[in-house]
């Protein structure tokens, strides 16, 4: 190991979210990961209530040991900003406080709807770009939750994220 290797510090941090569904046929669209996904409800929340962007938000927060969710993203939709990817933005700049850098994310999703198989991709590459790290360093699974808790039953979406990052 050299010099370089042994002064560098990693760490990892979760971050976790749940939304319920806003009832069927109401007009707000799901959007997971920065993606509009049609052919289900949109989630119940102030903002566009991204489960999986909340989840990742709250992960990086953990990081840097600042918190945007609460306060900060309350006040930004107060302002009409509902866009979650804002929100991410706002945690990934705190990284900078600790010089912290990003390198991987991993994002694990229960929901019975919608079917993420058909997503996976695109919101591999949306988280990817907002976060600002490439696509193979984006992990993302999926389970239906075998009908064994609210989201198993289809009745909301929980999202898990574990993000590493490192400082020299
Ligand atoms: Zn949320």
């Amino acid at each position: 190991m050299d010099a370089n290797a042994s002064s560098r510090v990693f760490v990892s941090a979760i971050g976790q979210d749940s939304h319920r569904f806003v009832p069927d046929g109401s007009p707000k669209p799901l959007v997971l990961g920065g993606v509009a996904i049609p052919g289900c409800p949109g989630l119940a929340g102030n903002s566009d209530a991204d489960v999986i962007l909340h989840a990742l938000t709250n992960a990086v927060s953990g990081v840097s040991g600042q918190n945007i969710l609460g306060k900060v993203s309350d006040k930004l939709c107060s302002e009409g900003v509902t866009d979650s990817r804002v929100y991410l933005e706002k945690a990934i700049e705190t990284l900078s406080i600790g010089r912290w850098e990003l390198t991987h994310a991993s994002i694990s999703v229960e929901a019975k709807r919608p079917h993420l198989a058909d997503h996976i991709n695109a919101i591999k590459k949306s988280v990817a770009s907002i976060v600002g790290l490439p696509e193979n360093s984006i992990g993302l699974t999926a389970t239906s939750g075998e009908g064994l808790t609210d989201f198993g039953l289809g009745e909301g979406i929980q999202a898990f994220a574990v993000v590493s990052a490192t400082r020299c």
